[in-house]
């Protein structure tokens, strides 16, 4: 807030009187002073000395990119920051045009974001990757229609990602590694900023108590969009707040525990929940959390690294979650136990400060009646003197009374999250009780 109200002073925080120039590598390079310090990303250059002492990260770690191309470490830290925003009036002006693909571009670029034409498309990247997608379309009187051909066998609908909007489609293939855009300007020039996570405007439609502190919010995805979130991954949500955009992730949810995981009926699942807690001295939910029915926010692509292969075959689930760390157990736990039949058992261990805090505690105990395959335990820090059940924080004696194996060759998974400091000493935990790194997925931004 400090650095939004800087920002609107009127103070002059570039040191250029609102010029924008055109800036030489060599000029970049003489600015890597914490009192003068330029930094380029994608191809626009901030003087970011005055956000110095505002960067969450601190000062150490915005010199990492001192009078050069930050890029490549701001997309590895906080891709999904919207820096344009936040830095708007440190903008010191663009990178000197430079040939648009330098001579060994082909060895360079090793991931292929985007589709290249086919000129571009090098040996390199049909060697490393799968084959590039190519696409055709036709129209008639009403429709138009794209067709993408992957060359893959197990194309998913979570695997496309599609918006359509005013004059412009956009269709986003992720093909293991690789993620393919077709973007269709269809009369108008587009604007889009194809760098960064793409976001589309998404209706609130139905807000519930699901705790003292807990809602589930309902979004409605724009008619023409096809967006499915796979299981395990996270987005961004995006609202302008005192006219700065920001963003923070979260992990939508089922509706409830018992939405039936299948592929949709219909290939448009038009809604998306999210189980978010509202923190009253935070700066983004109390934002969320006064948006009307009827109201707009930002949803982005699908992010993270769970991998649903690794629940293939399994026997044993085990996940650890602590408050809203909850949520990306929903689906990871609804998929398991619709989808594969090797598994035995899936338990739940589920740490809480006291019983109030429980989200869903009624839906979990009645699916653990439902299906003898769940169980679920609950652990408070701070319970009442009724509480009967288990109390205090994860620990090792917990964690080895909970995880037994049914034997020592059983396919097992242990998934992680919550607080930062809880998921770290769980994984240190988990490491110590000789579970393998390919036995633990926790989930992190
Ligand atoms: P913040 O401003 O970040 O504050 C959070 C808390 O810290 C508040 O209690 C606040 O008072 C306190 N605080 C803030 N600054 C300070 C300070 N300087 N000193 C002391 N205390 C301070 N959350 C969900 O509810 N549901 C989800 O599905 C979900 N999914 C997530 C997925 C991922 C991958 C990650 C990384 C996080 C997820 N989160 C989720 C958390 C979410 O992204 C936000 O961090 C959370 O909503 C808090 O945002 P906020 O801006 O309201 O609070
Ligand atoms: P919370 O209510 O503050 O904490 C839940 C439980 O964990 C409480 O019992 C709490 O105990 C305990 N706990 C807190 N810190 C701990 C620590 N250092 N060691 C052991 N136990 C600890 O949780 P919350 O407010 O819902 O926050 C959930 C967290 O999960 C957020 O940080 C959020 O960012 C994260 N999250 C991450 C993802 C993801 O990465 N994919 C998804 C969702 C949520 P006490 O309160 O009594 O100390």
């Amino acid at each position: 807030m400090d650095w939004i109200r800087l920002t609107k002073s009127g103070k002059d925080l570039t040191g250029l009187k609102g010029r924008l120039i055109e800036v030489t590598e060599e000029e970049l390079k003489k600015h890597n002073k914490k009192d003068d310090c330029w930094i380029c990303i994608r191809g626009f250059v901030y003087n970011v000395s005055p956000y110095m002492e505002y960067h969450p990260g601190g000062e150490d770690e915005l010199m990492r990119a001192a009078g050069s191309d930050g890029t490549d470490l701001f997309d590895q830290v906080h891709r999904w920051v919207n820096y344009e925003s936040m830095l708007k009036e440190c903008l010191v002006g663009r990178m000197a045009m430079k040939p648009a693909f330098p001579k060994d571009y082909h060895e360079e670029k090793k991931v292929l974001n985007g589709m290249l034409p086919q000129s571009q498309v090098t040996d390199t990247l049909a060697k490393e990757g799968p084959s590039s997608p190519s696409y055709d379309w036709f129209q008639t009187d009403s429709l138009v229609t794209i067709v993408i051909y992957t060359k893959q066998k197990d194309i998913n609908l979570d695997s496309v990602i599609v918006d359509h909007r005013d004059d412009s489609f956009r269709a986003e293939t992720v093909i293991k590694d690789y993620s393919y855009l077709v973007h269709v300007a269809l009369s108008h020039e587009i604007q889009e900023d194809f760098s960064g996570l793409f976001y589309r405007k998404c209706q609130l439609v139905s807000k519930e108590d699901v705790t003292h502190d807990t809602k589930l919010f309902c979004l409605m995805l724009p008619p023409s969009t096809h967006l499915e979130v796979p299981v395990g991954q996270h987005v961004y949500l995006r609202l302008p707040i005192t006219g700065t955009e920001i963003v923070k992730p979260y992990t939508p949810v089922c509706d409830s525990l018992f939405s039936e995981f299948k592929e949709p009926v219909l290939p448009n699942n038009i809604y998306i929940y999210f189980l978010i807690k509202i923190y009253p001295a935070g700066f983004f939910t109390p934002e969320l959390d006064q948006l009307q029915i009827g109201d707009y926010v930002s949803v982005s692509n699908p992010e993270g690294n769970f991998i649903i292969s690794q629940l293939q075959e399994l026997e044993d689930l085990f996940l650890l979650a602590a408050g809203t760390g909850f949520t990306p157990m929903v689906k990871v736990l609804n998929y398991a136990l619709t989808n594969i039949p090797s598994l035995r058992k899936v338990k739940l261990m589920f740490f809480n400060k006291t019983e109030d805090d429980i989200i869903w505690r009624s839906q979990l105990e009645k699916l653990a009646f439902k299906d003898k395959r769940f169980e679920v335990e609950f652990v408070l820090s701070a319970p009442t003197s009724e509480w009967s059940g288990k109390q205090g924080y994860i620990s090792p004696a917990l964690l080895s009374e909970f995880l037994k194996r049914r034997s020592d060759t059983s396919k097992v998974l242990i998934c992680l999250c919550g607080p930062t400091p809880f998921t770290e000493q769980g994984m240190k935990m988990l490491h110590d009780l000789n579970f393998s790194k390919d036995e633990i997925h926790s989930f992190t931004a």
